[in-house]
Parts: C-alpha cells; structure tokens; sequence
C-alpha cells in the first residue's frame, strides 16, 4: 500500500531500523549524509537503494524542509554511489516513488539507482 505523503515520520519504518542498525542490509557506501544499500526486491541487475540519514518521510518533505547542506551532501552522495557502482560510463537511472500516485510504500525517502542494463520504456505499469 503506497504511504500518505502528509504522515508525521515513523521512527519504526524499515529504513530508520536499517539505518539504526536493527536490521541488517548489504551496504554499498556510506557517509555523514546517506547510507545505500542493495533492494532485497532487485528489479535490474543493479538496484541499489540510498536514503538519507534524517528523518525524511518523502521527496516533498526533504525538499521542502530540509537544509541546504543536507540537500547537497545527500545530492553528492548519491552521485558517488553511482561512480562507486561504476555506473557513471554506461549509465543509469534514478527514480524516486512519492506519495500514493507514486506508489512510494516505505516512509523514509529514498533514491533507486537502476543499471546493469539497457533501459527502454520511461513508465511501465
Ligand atoms: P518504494 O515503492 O517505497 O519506492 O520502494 C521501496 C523499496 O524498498 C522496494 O523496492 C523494496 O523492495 C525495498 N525494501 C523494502 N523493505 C526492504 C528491506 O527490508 N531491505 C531492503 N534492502 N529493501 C527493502
């Protein structure tokens, strides 16, 4: 079920336990800003999940309320995840699910990087 984007944010939410260390994930970088780490769903040859170490619900949420250094350290990290990935020659892609038409399900905002392979289509539903 996608998450109403208005919700206060839930320090229980999977990626604040993750973030906290009470469940485990398959990291791939870390810094002051962000934490990424392997989907357990992968939907591409690479699916790597990064998220913020604040306490954000949403896109909208991080974007409206968050600080300009938050903002750019997260922005970076994302960046450097994808070179770390080696994604930066072939290339990839970057999605981020908001609110219910988004179909974001989890309440703790998050990037996927997509690579590994050709994509075609922008929206397949
Ligand atoms: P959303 O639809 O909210 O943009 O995507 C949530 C993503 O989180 C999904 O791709 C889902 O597979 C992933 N996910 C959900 N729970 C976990 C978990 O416990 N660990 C990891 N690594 N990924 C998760």
């Amino acid at each position: 079920m996608p998450i109403d984007p208005r919700q206060p944010y839930d320090d229980d939410n999977i990626f604040a336990r993750i973030l906290r260390g009470e469940i485990p994930c398959n990291r791939v970088y870390e810094d002051d800003w962000a934490l990424a780490f392997h989907d357990i769903r992968p939907q591409a040859p690479v699916h790597v999940l990064v998220i913020p170490k604040g306490r954000y619900v949403s896109w909208d949420d991080f974007t409206a309320t968050a600080g300009d250094a938050e903002i750019g350290g997260f922005t970076r990290a994302v960046g450097n995840v994808t070179r770390q990935l080696g994604l930066d020659a072939p290339g990839y892609r970057l999605m981020v699910n908001m609110g219910g038409h988004g179909h974001q399900e989890v309440p703790h905002l998050h990037v996927h990087i997509f690579g590994g392979r050709q994509f075609l289509h922008m929206i397949v539903d």
